[in-house]
């Protein structure tokens, strides 16, 4: 193994990274949708749909009157009171009583990468560290997202390489990328292509790969009803894509070759 190989390893302590103070997404679209994803280099087609991303809400005319941009806290607190009658509860019960408010004060967690830049978070490198161009790789960060067909959680691990090519990242920068991305209605397709993305276009290295593995509680716990099983997808970019041994390389540093 490469002496001058970099490799971590994120503890799986289920706390996720944190950011303070992050307010709730404006108007809530990011416009990420699937127009950057590419599926030639996924490792394991899943055959699950392509789904096709919705217009920016820019983009579409709304009559006037039809509820726009991001709704107050009281609406979204009806909202779930809505949902809760829906399920087949009563919102007023004791125990249920304080329950929207706790939903929406959740929601600002569990979403909050809306009102994250993740090209902003990668935007500050450490430029004395440029003479080093040797593969970059965390593995195991763990993440935790919600499918955006189900709005249920799906949770796994994210490992990312990349070939340095102007002075490196601060390593916690690429777990808060990932974070970014996984707190906002996803496929794990999309999230997947927007981490290789985002690398590439702020960091330019000569390659990046991302691999991330989910088992899906909508598949668990709902439709087919299979536990355990995790679903995988990655993106190779440059050097990870040209060379068939670079992904080699990157499969068994994950795999734990530098353990
Ligand atoms: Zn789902």
């Amino acid at each position: 193994m490469d002496a001058a190989l970099k490799s971590l390893s994120y503890p799986s302590d289920g706390q996720g990274f944190h950011r303070n103070g992050q307010g709730f997404p404006p108007n809530g679209i990011d416009g990420q949708g699937l127009d950057g994803m590419r599926n030639d280099n996924r490792l394991v087609d899943e055959a699950r749909p392509v789904e096709v991303a919705p217009e920016p809400a820019s983009a579409t005319r709304v009559p006037e009157g039809i509820e726009t941009g991001r709704p107050s806290r009281a609406e979204a607190e009806a909202a779930v009171r809505t949902l809760l009658r829906w399920a087949g509860d009563d919102p007023a019960r004791e125990g249920l009583r304080d329950t929207p408010a706790r939903v929406t004060k959740a929601y600002e967690q569990l979403f909050g990468g809306y009102s994250v830049d993740a090209e902003q978070l990668l935007e500050r490198v450490f430029e004395e560290v440029e003479g080093y161009s040797d593969i970059v790789l965390v593995r195991d960060i763990p993440f935790h997202s919600h499918c955006e067909h189900h709005m249920v959680p799906f949770m796994g691990l994210a490992h990312i390489a990349y070939y340095p090519t102007r002075g490196v990242v601060g390593l916690s920068k690429l777990a808060r990328v990932v974070d970014t991305f996984a707190r906002r209605l996803q496929t794990q397709e999309t999230m997947t292509a927007q981490i290789a993305d985002v690398i590439e276009s702020i960091l330019k290295p000569r390659g990046v790969a991302v691999m991330v593995e989910a088992e899906h509680l909508c598949m668990a716990m709902r439709g087919v009803q299979k536990a355990g099983v995790s679903t995988i997808t990655s993106q190779f970019r440059g050097v990870f894509k040209d060379d068939a041994s670079e992904q080699v390389r990157f499969l068994t540093l994950v795999r734990g070759g530098a353990k």
